[in-house]
């Protein structure tokens, strides 16, 4: 597909597929097999030892899923993608793909709360050390990182506070140093760029806006193949020195016949193989239907987002608005120049009578979903602080950007007046909490 240079909405229909060689078949289909017969033990063997790529068992790959892989690595302008599991696999085995016990990764702060329980937990239980900091400061990545830093992690769009980090400064100062950031764009498919902004790996739950139906979860990892692991190989021993769970292969030498996938390589062939968060290819599948409208979509859930901003902004019940569009100086700046073509589908607010305004508001939604989820077609809320949030403390609370009033919306692909009818009743319901 590259040499064509197609366009977004192009890909998004075309890239990774054409038809079935056999039947003739447009739609992908959806290969519900765990293992592939080979054509003899030559070739087997070839595939073992990563001499031949092609399927050798559902774990490892599916060729159902590699057309999903296939469509997001063109997407995003990667060199190569990995479909997991779920989100939370994928921002398990990005890390867990370059970092082990003994090393630590430096992360923004300002990330979802699973991958908070991931990193400052499991992820510390297991020996790997994840060190916070302020993601709007670069000097704060480089300050928390040392000769075990195998990392810096932030994700885009951050909810609740939606407040975009500087992402060129930080991914410029890493690869100074020869560390790789990670981002985490979920909340913003088609309208951040990380990989054009110097990030080297970018991760999606494609639970949220890819799938974009509230019917599959889904992760996937893209290897930018821009990073230059073997330029300090101390850096990254795991990618650099001899694997011995995968007969001594170095993943900088072993990925040279297939292109600057060194990352992806190990994803697949260590961790899918070794912890099994593999994607089922029903879940491929749907994940596909659902980028085939992708860039339809994104622009409707920001328009939509922007006229209920701006509602709600009016509002005499609210006491403020959290919206990339509204913010000031530097964040605005920010927002503007990270997501030129719009700012997303999320919108939090506040209440002025706090947590009582907030469940009533809750309680009293006709149209949108009370559901902890984001990116559905559908416009969803939740009350963080009587859910989500609810087992931290009101200062932990505070610092999470999650006050007693706070409620965030997902919004949806409705007709924006519906949208804004249901708020308006739920909000007058809420003033009399
Ligand atoms: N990253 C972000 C930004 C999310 O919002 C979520 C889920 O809400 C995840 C990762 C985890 O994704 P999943 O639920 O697909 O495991």
């Amino acid at each position: 597909m590259a040499k064509h240079n197609y366009h977004p909405e192009t890909l998004a229909l075309h890239a990774g597929w054409r038809a079935d060689p056999t039947t003739g078949s447009v739609a992908p289909p959806i290969h519900q097999t765990t293992s592939y017969q080979f054509a003899d033990s030559d070739q087997a063997a070839r595939r073992f030892g990563l001499q031949e790529p092609g399927p050798i068992y559902t774990r490892l790959g599916n060729p159902t899923t590699e057309i999903l892989e296939q469509r997001l690595a063109a997407l995003e302008g990667g060199a190569a993608a990995v479909a997991v599991a779920s989100g939370q696999a994928a921002s398990a085995c990005a890390v867990q793909t370059i970092a082990t016990a003994g090393d630590n990764i430096v992360c923004g702060t300002d990330i979802y709360g699973g991958t908070w329980n991931l990193y400052a937990h499991t992820f510390r239980n297991m020996g790997i050390d994840v060190r916070f900091v302020d993601p709007s400061n670069p000097e704060a990545f480089l300050k928390a990182s040392d000769d075990r830093t195998r990392a810096w992690y932030l994700e885009m769009l951050p909810n609740p506070k939606l407040v975009v980090p500087p992402l060129a400064e930080i991914a410029s100062l890493g690869r100074k140093h020869h560390i790789p950031l990670i981002v985490d764009n979920t909340a913003a498919p088609m309208l951040a760029h990380p990989l054009e902004h110097g990030a080297a790996i970018v991760i999606y739950s494609a639970t949220k806006y890819i799938g974009g139906h509230g019917t599959s979860i889904g992760g996937i990892i893209i290897d930018g193949g821009t990073f230059d692991w073997a330029a300090k190989p101390e850096r990254h021993p795991l990618l650099t020195t001899p694997d011995p769970s995968y007969h001594g292969a170095v993943w900088t030498e072993a990925a040279k016949p297939f292109g600057p996938i060194a990352y992806a390589l190990r994803v697949r062939a260590v961790l899918l193989r070794d912890m099994g968060a593999a994607l089922s290819p029903f879940n491929a599948f749907q994940l596909l239907q659902g980028i085939e409208t992708l860039p339809l979509r994104m622009p409707r859930h920001c328009e939509n987002a922007v006229t209920v901003a701006r509602y709600l902004e009016r509002h005499p019940a609210v006491s403020k608005v959290i919206y990339p569009a509204l913010q000031k100086g530097e964040s605005f700046k920010r927002a503007q120049h990270y997501l030129p073509e719009g700012y997303g589908g999320l919108v939090g607010f506040e209440l002025k009578n706090g947590l009582k305004g907030g469940k009533r508001f809750i309680d009293s939604l006709e149209l949108l979903y009370h559901v902890a989820n984001i990116g559905d077609a559908r416009s969803l809320a939740i009350h963080p602080a009587s859910t989500t949030h609810s087992q931290l403390t009101p200062e932990e609370q505070e610092a999470a950007g999650v006050s007693p009033g706070y409620v965030r919306l997902s919004i949806g692909l409705e007709h924006p007046d519906d949208i804004i009818a249901d708020l308006e009743q739920a909000l007058e319901k809420s003033r009399k909490a």
